[in-house]
């Protein structure tokens, strides 16, 4: 039987990285998958594939719409080849998680593809192409999320579908319903709005994404709507039928009426849950919370003292990067150091054009904690930068302690928002005050000149170009 000192379960962004970094410290490292390909969620159904589509429907928006903008006259019908555009997405899936196999090899970690169950708290079974029973020290169960459903909801994947399916459709959906007015809704949303779907999305909330400050969903929901799409805010969804080609769904309103909605595709997309099935948790003593995910201490271990968890599988946002940071400090503990994360400081982005970014407290959450804060806002219309490529949507808030001035959340819509929060987790990482930002020189003309404005603005109300 081979034997190791650690043994990751799942090879998504969380358990590949874990690997990587646990190989680094010089620990003889396996990985399990029980797919054919590495990368998991986020690699082969998840955040490539899904950003492939975005650019490459931006693209053909870009080329329909605003090209003549630009003095680019194209002849003849601008024209999307689905086939093909879903081929390249392929190929960018295909070209990532081949360069994980890469990674493996490079660091020397053992690859088993099978389904990973636990035989006691240091054996595991692999059952699949690599099957065998192998021994570990140490455990990271990195088993990641699936799609959540609604309990009324029957999900037959060719009409009703979830994300992975909507990232690989044979044709443009007529009217494509969303049920969900989260991240997931939204990209995909307007990857099939750009391409010509008329689109409905079904919020149950009073405003999409609902988790982020308020502002930010107020300026997407006007984005959404300047593009025709139907926005069914505070809408709770009763019932999901199929008839043939046609999707009817049903949805109650704030009044208590009932409103039909008439679809041939319907994407649902209301949350990730965690992923345990075939782990046989049982056999190792790892015990699960209430809300289905793996449990665990602030050192990310779980009820069985040598098993570990990270990522989408235990409490926190789902996101890629926080399991990454998450493989990592698992990682950096097995080898006796002391790493940290600052769950405060990791970045949520919507990758949405204009693009939507945040980092720390809302404005809700600082209301609902009592701190006195300060805002400052700047509007990117008001840069020449983005007046040059003509994305002149939306803006920076930067919010800041009343009194120290420390910055104590970013919030962003607007061009390369996605890219522009990295400086603010900087700023905030190093406890920055809106004033440090503020003095720092941001390169002209640039889109990250809404950040300098908007701090400028909550230091002193001194925005100099409003
Ligand atoms: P996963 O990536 O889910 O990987 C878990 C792996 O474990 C899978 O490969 C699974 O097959 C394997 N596995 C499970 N059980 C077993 C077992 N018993 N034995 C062997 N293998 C097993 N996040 C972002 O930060 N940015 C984005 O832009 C983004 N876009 C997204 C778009 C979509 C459409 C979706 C669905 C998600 C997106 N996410 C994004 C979320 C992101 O994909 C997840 O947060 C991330 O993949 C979680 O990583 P993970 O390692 O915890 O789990
Ligand atoms: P989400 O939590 O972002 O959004 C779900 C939405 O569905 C919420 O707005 C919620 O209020 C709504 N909802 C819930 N029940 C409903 C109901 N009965 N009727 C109508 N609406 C309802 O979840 P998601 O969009 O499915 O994404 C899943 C996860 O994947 C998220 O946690 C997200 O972090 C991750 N993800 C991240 C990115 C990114 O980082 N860019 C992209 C895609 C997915």
């Amino acid at each position: 039987m081979k034997s190791y000192d650690v043994a990751i379960i799942g090879s998504g962004p969380g358990g590949y990285v874990a690997a990587i970094r646990c190989a680094q410290l010089g620990m003889k490292t396996a990985i399990i998958e029980k797919y054919s390909t590495l990368g998991g969620t986020c690699l082969n159904v998840g955040c490539i594939p899904s950003k492939a589509l975005l650019s490459s429907s931006h693209h053909y928006e870009e080329a329909t719409k605003h090209f003549e903008d630009h003095g680019i006259e194209i002849p003849g019908e601008i024209k999307v080849n689905l086939e093909k555009m879903i081929g390249r997405k392929q190929a960018v899936v295909d070209q990532t998680t081949g360069g994980i196999d890469f990674l493996m090899k490079k660091n020397n970690i053992d690859v088993f593809e099978g389904l990973g169950s636990f035989i006691d708290a240091t054996h595991i079974k692999i059952e699949g192409k690599d099957a065998q029973d192998i021994e570990a020290k140490k455990i990271i169960i990195a088993t990641g999320s699936k799609p959540s459903n609604l309990p009324f909801i029957t999900l037959d994947k060719e009409r009703v579908i979830t994300s992975t399916e909507a990232l690989k459709l044979k044709e443009i959906p007529k009217h494509l319903i969303i049920i969900g007015g989260g991240v997931i809704g939204l990209e995909l949303g307007q990857v099939y709005r750009r391409l010509g779907a008329e689109v409905t999305v079904i919020e149950y909330m009073d405003r999409i994404i609902p988790t982020m400050d308020a502002g930010l969903s107020k300026e997407l929901n006007k984005v959404f709507k300047k593009a025709k799409c139907k926005m069914m805010l505070s809408h709770k969804v009763q019932s999901v039928a199929r008839n043939g080609e046609e999707v009817i769904v049903k949805a109650e309103n704030k009044k208590g009426e009932v409103v039909e909605f008439k679809g041939d595709y319907c994407l649902v997309s209301v949350g990730r849950k965690p992923y345990t099935a075939g782990l046989n948790l049982e056999a190792a003593g790892v015990k699960m919370n209430d809300r289905g995910q793996i449990d665990v201490n602030d050192h990310l271990q779980t009820s069985t003292s040598n098993i570990y968890a990270i990522g989408d599988v235990i409490k926190g946002a789902m996101l890629a990067h926080k399991a990454e940071e998450e493989g990592t400090f698992v990682a950096e503990t097995l080898a006796g150091q002391k790493p940290h994360i600052d769950y405060n400081l990791i970045p949520g982005v919507v990758y949405t054009w204009p693009e939507v970014a945040a980092v720390g407290k809302t404005e809700e959450e600082l209301k609902a904690d009592n701190v006195a804060y300060k805002v400052g806002q700047f509007p990117f219309r008001a840069l020449g930068r983005a007046r040059a490529s003509g994305d002149i949507d939306g803006f920076v808030k930067i919010l800041a302690d009343k009194t120290t001035d420390e910055v104590l959340g970013v919030h962003m819509i607007g061009a390369r928002c996605a890219d522009l929060i990295a400086e603010a987790v900087t700023a905030m990482e190093f406890r920055a005050s809106a004033e440090d930002i503020s003095r720092m020189s941001h390169a002209h003309p640039t889109f990250a000149e809404a950040v300098k404005e908007a701090a400028l603005a909550a230091t002193d109300d001194r925005a100099l170009h409003v």
